[in-house]
């Protein structure tokens, strides 16, 4: 059977410190991430049957090979009975999406209920007791905000490490704080961006694992990198130093390499980065 897919690109796994990503990254033809710890979809460039599933979506900008599942994901998760999905969209595209999602709600004569959420930066959600949602600031051709996941705990304060805990319990109960809030970044996620997104978004480099495209990864792509608002390998280089996180997983690939050409090209990066970076590639 024909794939859809060129040749070496598809569906991929992996793990990086700890947290698995599945989906598919291509640029310009579709990318959609599960982060299953999260029960979460980044982008839904198409909506196989697989993500119908998450309730929670994570879009970064309006171009399809990100978008173009909206109406398919709320459409399918409909017949399959399930409840409304929430789906967070840069704010200047929320109402685009909103008209999409009404024509097509016209077209099949049927309501979805999305929860459209218009996603600023800055803006923050929890989606658990201990997981928080932060937007962060994007970079690109269209609008785009970035994604922050991170872990919040609530740590009992310095000074009454020791102490019995029927003490801290009434001081509690007379409206002391006890605690203070932790936050761990497990993972960032910038959509597609310039490498201008470093400057606008510093806590890229310190989630735990860092999730961005890099489209391009050729000497002689350079210039097509700036001219669409993409990263090339270069410009990771450049940063070579900055980044703290445990793991970089690098995708949207170009569909003009072939992921022999992209193993090479990374093998390149300066090392201390090189070692970080997991290429989202099939096996
Ligand atoms: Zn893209
Ligand atoms: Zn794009």
């Amino acid at each position: 059977m024909a794939s859809d897919y060129p040749p070496g690109r598809g569906r991929v796994s992996v793990e990086a410190a700890g947290i698995e990503i599945e989906g598919v990254s291509i640029a310009g033809h579709e990318s959609f991430y599960k982060v299953p710890a999260f029960r979460t979809l980044l982008e839904f460039g198409r909506a196989p049957e697989d993500v119908v599933g998450y309730a929670n979506v994570c879009v970064t900008h309006g171009h399809l090979d990100h978008m173009a599942g909206l109406a398919h994901h709320a459409s399918r998760r409909r017949l399959g009975g399930l409840p409304p999905a929430r789906v967070f969209v840069p704010a200047e595209a929320a109402a685009d999406a909103a008209i999409w999602l009404a024509a097509s709600e016209r077209l099949e004569n049927v309501g979805y209920g999305v929860e459209l959420v218009a996603a600023s930066p800055g803006d923050r959600v929890r989606l658990r007791n201990d997981l928080e949602l932060r937007v962060l600031p994007g970079r690109h051709r269209v609008p785009t905000v970035g994604y922050l996941f991170s872990e919040v705990r609530l740590k009992l304060l310095p000074e009454l490490e020791g102490t019995p805990g029927l003490e801290i319990a009434e001081r509690r109960a007379r409206g002391e704080a006890v605690t203070r809030r932790e936050e761990i970044p497990l993972l960032a996620y910038t959509g597609d961006c310039s490498s201008d997104v470093f400057d606008a978004a510093p806590e890229l480099f310190d989630a735990r694992v860092l999730l961005i495209e890099c489209s391009f990864v050729l000497p002689e792509d350079v210039s097509r990198a700036r001219e669409y608002a993409h990263i090339h390998l270069d410009d990771l280089s450049a940063r070579a130093g900055e980044f703290r996180n445990e793991a970089i997983v690098l995708t949207h690939f170009s569909q003009r390499y072939r992921p022999d050409e992209i193993r090479a090209a990374l093998g390149k990066l300066p090392e201390g980065l090189r070692e970080k970076v997991i290429p989202f590639l099939p096996d």
